[in-house]
């Protein structure tokens, strides 16, 4: 399975992208995750993204591309991968193209998780994730059994920085004026699916599957 999940900020793509990872063992590749992981070791390239990312603008394309273009390349995701927050842009969807194509690995679908903004933000606001199995728990909607620790694995739960009132409104800018287009451009593709992002997770993932399993994409 190679696909790809576009969606708003808080849409759901990182919770249903760990169980699709998890369901089909292939690995979740977010450029979030990614990113926040350069940050948190202190690279040169985090150095240059942790501002970016807590103003909630795009980090540029060119260190974005070239971080995803060393993952898809590992060994683990030469059997099959979940993008999740990638591609943001135009440019990073043709450059997507462009690799894959070279790689004689064209992903086999975009499947869209809609969610209206208002709800995005109580779910971003609410939004709290493990610190050491990523694990997502929402204070409002599916809180953990203790405050702040995972119930999975007991990790402490992190609040992240860009998940603030300013810098939700900022990412959710963002999201439809550069993300969104990404619709259209894969609708032209036919390589669209649409899936209502609303609702319980399992049954959000329950749909999901189905989809994948009618269009025999495994
Ligand atoms: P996410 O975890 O996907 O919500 O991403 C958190 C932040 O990381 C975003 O608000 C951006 O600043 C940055 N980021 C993640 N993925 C990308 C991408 N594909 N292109 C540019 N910036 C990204």
């Amino acid at each position: 399975m190679r696909i790809l999940l576009l969606g708003a900020p808080g849409a759901g793509k990182g919770c249903q992208a760990k169980k699709l990872a998890a369901k089909y063992r292939i690995p979740q590749i977010s450029t979030g995750d990614l990113l926040r992981n350069a940050v948190n070791s202190g690279s040169p390239i985090g150095l240059q993204a942790k501002a970016i990312m807590e103003s909630g603008q795009l980090v540029p394309d060119d260190i974005v591309l070239n971080i995803i273009k060393n993952r898809l390349q590992e060994p683990d995701a030469l059997s099959g991968f979940i993008l999740d927050g990638f591609p943001r842009n135009e440019t990073q969807a043709l450059a997507l193209d462009t690799l894959l194509t070279k790689m004689q690995t064209p992903f086999e679908t975009a499947i869209l998780i809609d969610v209206k903004d208002d709800i995005l933000i109580q779910r971003i606001v609410g939004r709290e994730s493990c610190g050491d199995c990523g694990q997502i728990f929402n204070l409002f909607s599916s809180p953990p059994k203790k405050d702040h620790i995972c119930d999975s694995c007991g990790g402490t739960l992190i609040h992240r920085a860009d998940d603030n009132g300013e810098t939700i409104r900022n990412r959710l800018v963002v999201y439809h004026s550069q993300t969104e287009p990404l619709i259209n451009y894969y609708q032209h593709q036919h390589k669209l699916l649409k899936i209502n992002g609303t609702g319980k997770i399992e049954d959000i993932f329950l749909v999901m599957s189905d989809i994948l399993n009618e269009k025999e994409i495994h």
